[in-house]
């Protein structure tokens, strides 16, 4: 696979683990943007890639030294694998480990070539290696396909609202962009008690979707000003966290002005390297309040998947409704078209 030509199922060989590793049966794994992004070269050029990260399986095989999971576990896989000795991790918020790491070992075509995993996971494959600490044991009578979004966008979502965000009981809410991650920040703002949500797309389908999840209001944003929109159903304040779910400057502005005064906005949607941010300073500072960009919802791994599984259990996380399609492996590609059509939330390749 070169820059934007269309993905290939291929055999590959998967090492044995070794210290910290850990190989895992894949049954379930999501098509994300980022597998896109990956494939047209915009993450890094180290063709090639073996995408999917969205993941959950069985772990088959665990390194000489692995006391975390073992073979037979059910687990989520996260790209967040904290290192426990970074400066952020001693501070005691290893959510924000700046020394994440994935297994040592590579994975390589028959012929030898090296694999680069996308977000060190690589589980559009039968069997992926992964360092032990991507594997989160989470409930076995979980299904795979939803669980296993919890792995990358689903996530970034929920925690955006319940981490990023700190959304709080009673709390007005506007969330930018309705796809995957949108709908989860959405469903994060419902389990952290919300009490206006307010969900802004451009497309109606989203929206409608949005509304499943938990949204009470929507805004077409082709249909007006975005920011009198939020400041309306707002007693004429603006919300008291707004999420921006797309990453475009001009989003993020409206995300900006659509705030409460001291409120909060929470960048989570990925923005591309050309994009610039043009503010006028006095706004930030006039304004008060918080900017935070959440990368991967905040959210730790180890203390999260666990307890959104069990809520996804109870009944009270509608994972399944994330799940718009399930996939034979070779129909990534067409999944990657569908992705722009705007009605697919998530294709899930079963295996
Ligand atoms: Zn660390
Ligand atoms: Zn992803």
């Amino acid at each position: 696979m070169a820059k934007g030509e269309p993905v290939q199922t291929v055999d590959i060989i998967v090492p044995d683990p070794g210290p910290g590793e850990a190989v895992v049966a894949i049954q379930s794994c999501g098509v994300c943007h980022t597998d896109l992004h990956y494939r047209e070269g915009g993450i890094n050029d180290d063709f090639p890639f073996l995408l999917g990260h969205e993941a959950a399986g069985i772990v088959e095989a665990v390194g000489p030294d692995v006391t975390s999971v073992a073979p037979g576990d059910f687990v989520v896989l996260n790209w967040r694998a904290v290192c426990g000795e970074c400066r952020s991790c001693l501070n005691g918020t290893p959510q924000y480990c700046f020394s994440t790491f994935n297994a040592t070992q590579k994975m390589t075509l028959v012929d030898g070539t090296e694999l680069s995993p996308a977000l060190g996971i690589g589980a559009f494959a039968e069997k992926t290696l992964v360092a032990a600490g991507q594997c989160t044991k989470v409930d076995p009578s979980a299904r795979p396909e939803a669980v296993g979004l919890l792995g990358c966008g689903v996530m970034a979502g929920l925690g955006a609202a319940m981490h990023t965000g700190e959304v709080g009981m009673g709390d007005s809410v506007a969330v930018f962009g309705c796809g995957g991650v949108g709908c989860a920040a959405v469903a994060g703002s419902v389990l952290a008690g919300a009490g206006t949500i307010i969900a802004i797309d451009l497309d109606d389908r989203k929206l409608e979707l949005a509304r499943q999840f938990g949204a009470t209001h929507t805004i077409n944003a082709s249909e007006g000003d975005v920011v009198e929109a939020v400041r309306a159903l707002t007693g004429g304040n603006g919300a008291d966290v707004c999420i921006e779910a797309v990453g475009n400057p001009a989003v993020f502005l409206q995300a900006f002005y659509a705030r409460d005064l001291a409120g909060t906005v929470v960048l989570v949607g990925v923005p591309t390297p050309d994009m610039v941010l043009e503010l006028p300073m006095i706004e930030l500072f006039g304004r008060g309040g918080r900017i935070k960009p959440s990368w991967y919802g905040d959210c730790l791994p180890s203390r999260d998947f666990p307890d959104l599984v069990d809520l996804y259990l109870q009944g009270r996380l509608d994972l399944d409704r994330f799940v718009t399609e399930t996939i034979d492996l070779d129909a990534v590609e067409a999944a990657f078209e569908r992705m722009h059509g705007g009605d697919v939330l998530r294709s899930v390749v079963v295996l």
